[in-house]
């Protein structure tokens, strides 16, 4: 007999690509057996369209690796090796050790760190735990080093951040599509689908992917120094101001009718001047021109945002200078235009909305509002005084790890921050001085050998639980197999846990189904009202796209077709209570550190096609890691010669916190004073061994995207 194929998606990014998954021969779904490969095939779907990256084809291999971890790991002794132990121990010391830790010294000496990887109920639980099992305001996840600016710049203009407030499909018909650092054609392949080049303004410091098929296309690729997007943006404005290109009526009434403070921004636009923003920027003042009015003449338009430009200490600044843009050009809000950020991790969406993040509650609701608290408090059947307030953001947290002030023990929950956090080589420090490091993971992760207990736990296609992708549309991801004996799921974890922390069993269910149950009644008038994500409509694989609110009562089932929620926002009103959209007016202001004599060079970081963020998982993976095997530095050839290097030659690139190996390659469509390292890499390769943890103030988002550093010889020649 043949298996039936399952339509699930892809365990990657965050467009979250649909797929079937057929389980291998003879293996039982119902039955935990030895690990087995189940077949990957593509399936239509509105974002992928029946495509796959290299990622999403070989997604399944993992699941039969033989890094699998299959039992509980626990180290005696410092600087000991880590030894096979049952569930029971491995639980039993956790929790009381957390609970001894909490007893001498409160609830946040222990935090939690979760992912934007891990589904809602997962990412609803671990909060959940964290402030309800463990009492500590001291959570944050990974999330925060994404898409947190984008999200902090997107509430303050509209009232509301979503990702992309619109489907992917209405990219289909832009007339222009200006990109500010995001290199989907390497990062998520299948949304190229959906952008036409002739029409794409790629704006980045590196020729990447994405910019080569815009410029082959008939396109635009915009260079500028890293660190000065905010300035491009401003320096558009400016064109598309004095150009009269603001001046329709449509415009002058969307502005008038749809927004507030224009005038701040016009003022602020002003100043930057095609000659002064090429100063800056090193964009000239003729591509200035012609990108402005590509984006200012077409119909629709869309600007979106990706990590490049908001991986910065000013990172929120610099999104609401595009958004102002958007704003000016009436995109936002307007049918077939629009802003949005493309989110990266599978769940950045989701992971962000249930309160896995220092300072939210479910339903993407603040913890300091009191409203917030007492209706989260009341699902949860606790006191609404007994929740904490906010905690540090994720650096912050990981800085503070071992410290007199900080949390003694940490647990760690689908995330790799060894290889992802910045200053790299601090991050270690800090976990090595833990008193209890606890890793959840299916495999052992850089992280998960610093632990002193590792939890193997199930994969994404071992379990169920739901996903929300790029769009804000919730979906169905499915179980085809159970996990192997000895491995158990992240909700078992958390539920033994906090059963042995004197939590009843019944406060942390299991079954995802019935954690989705209560995350919509938590999430029920909140932002991301989840309410209305009925499973019989995830199932069917409705679109439902929050916010949904429940149905009132007697309303019936929904229509069989078309979507459910609110693909669209911002049609009728922006999200803040007087439905108005807020220009802010932003002013260019240096990186926390420039290049000089000794540092001459900017480095900034990302991501290759073959793998996904920290690479714990892809480098797992022959094809992929044959395909990449490891660390490189993308060089100007004029930078190269320069430094004594040539194509191949391994460098030392040295930055004011550390040094990293890698591989040079020459690349002549990189700006000459700008490096780039991949962040995918670990050991003497790794290139968040470089970056800065200078935060920006509103989001702490590290300033990933700039670093100054020096090029040498690794040989010292
Ligand atoms: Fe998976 Fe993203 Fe590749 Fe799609 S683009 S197959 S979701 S990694």
């Amino acid at each position: 007999m043949t298996a039936a194929a399952t339509a699930t998606h892809c365990p990657y990014c965050a467009l979250q690509c649909a797929m079937t998954l057929t389980p291998a021969p003879g293996a039982d779904p119902d039955l935990p057996s030895a690990p087995a490969r189940p077949a990957v095939a593509p399936r239509a779907f509105p974002t992928n369209r029946g495509g796959l990256c290299q990622k999403g084809w070989t997604s399944a291999q993992l699941l039969d690796s033989p890094e699998r971890l299959t039992t509980p790991l626990v180290r005696e002794t410092a600087g000991g090796p880590l030894r096979a132990a049952g569930w029971d121990e491995a639980l039993d010391l956790v929790a009381r050790r957390f609970a001894a830790l909490r007893e001498r010294r409160g609830a946040d000496a222990v935090a939690a760190f979760g992912s934007g990887g891990l589904t809602n109920e997962k990412a609803y639980a671990l909060g959940k735990f964290a402030r309800v099992a463990l009492g500590t305001s001291q959570i944050d996840y990974n999330g925060r080093f994404c898409m947190s600016s984008a999200a902090a710049a997107g509430t303050r203009a509209f009232g509301l951040d979503r990702g992309l407030p619109f489907p992917v499909t209405d990219l289909d018909d832009s007339g222009a599509l200006v990109l500010v650092g995001a290199n989907p054609a390497e990062t998520m392949p299948p949304l190229m689908g959906h952008l036409d080049p002739a029409r794409l303004i790629v704006v980045d410091p590196r020729r990447t992917a994405t910019a080569q098929v815009a410029l082959e296309g008939g396109g635009l690729h915009l260079q500028p120094a890293p660190g000065t997007d905010l300035a491009l943006a401003l320096g558009l404005l400016h064109v598309a101001l004095v150009e009269g290109c603001l001046d329709t009526p449509q415009r002058t009434a969307y502005r008038e009718e749809r927004t507030v403070g224009w005038e701040g921004v016009r003022q602020c636009a002003a100043r930057w001047w095609p000659e002064r923003t090429e100063r800056l920027t090193g964009v000239a003042a003729a591509d200035l021109r012609r990108a402005a009015a590509a984006l200012a003449r077409a119909p629709r338009a869309h600007i979106l945002t990706g990590r490049g430009a908001e991986q910065h200490s000013k990172g929120v600044d610099t999104v609401s200078a595009w958004i102002d843009l958007a704003l000016a050009l009436g995109l936002p809000g307007t049918p077939g235009s629009g802003y949005g950020c493309l989110t990266g991790q599978g769940n950045g969406q989701g992971g962000r909305e249930h309160g896995q993040k220092a300072d939210q509650l479910p339903g993407y609701r603040h913890i300091e509002d009191p409203a917030a608290r007492a209706h989260v408090a009341e699902v949860w059947g606790v006191p609404a005084a007994s929740l904490p307030g906010a905690g540090r953001s994720a650096w912050e947290l990981l800085d503070a790890l071992g410290t007199p002030d900080g949390p003694a023990a940490l647990l760690v929950m689908g995330s790799n921050p060894v290889v992802s956090a910045p200053r790299a080589r601090r991050v270690v420090e800090r976990l090595r001085s833990l008193d209890l490091l606890v890793v959840a993971d299916f495999l052992r992760s850089e992280t998960a050998e610093l632990a002193d207990v590792v939890l193997p736990v199930a994969m994404w296609a071992e379990e169920s639980g739901t996903m929300t992708n790029l769009e804000g549309r919730i979906l169905r991801r499915r179980a085809v197999q159970c996990p192997p004996p000895g491995v158990r799921t992240d909700l078992e974890v958390l539920h033994g846990l906090a059963v042995r922390l004197g939590r009843s069993g019944h406060e942390f269910p299991t079954d995802p189904a019935a954690v989705l149950d209560e995350l919509r009644r938590a999430s029920a008038g909140g932002t991301a009202d989840y309410a209305g994500a009925a499973p019989e409509l995830l199932d069917a694989e409705r679109p439902v796209y929050w916010p949904v609110p429940a149905a009132p009562p007697g309303a019936g089932v929904p229509e069989p077709t078309g979507a459910v929620g609110t693909p669209r926002l911002f049609l009728d009103r922006f999200a803040h209570p007087d439905g108005r959209a807020r220009f802010l007016p932003v002013e260019h202001r240096d990186a926390a550190e420039l290049p000089d004599a000794a540092h001459p060079l900017y480095a900034t970081t990302g991501r290759q096609l073959q793998h996904y963020q920290s690479g714990a998982q892809t480098r797992r993976v022959p094809e992929l890691a044959a395909a990449a095997p490891g660390p490189y530095v993308e060089v100007h050839p004029d930078t190269a010669r320069r430094a004594g290097l040539a194509d191949g030659d391994t460098a030392r690139v040295v930055s004011r916190r550390g040094a990293v190996l890698a591989r040079t390659r020459c690349v002549a469509g990189l700006r000459p004073d700008t490096v780039f390292l991949p962040f995918h890499f670990p050991g003497d390769g790794a290139a968040n061994v470089l970056t800065n943890p200078a935060l920006d103030p509103v989001s702490r988002m590290p300033e990933f995207k700039l670093s100054a550093v020096r090029l040498e010889r690794a040989d010292g020649g």
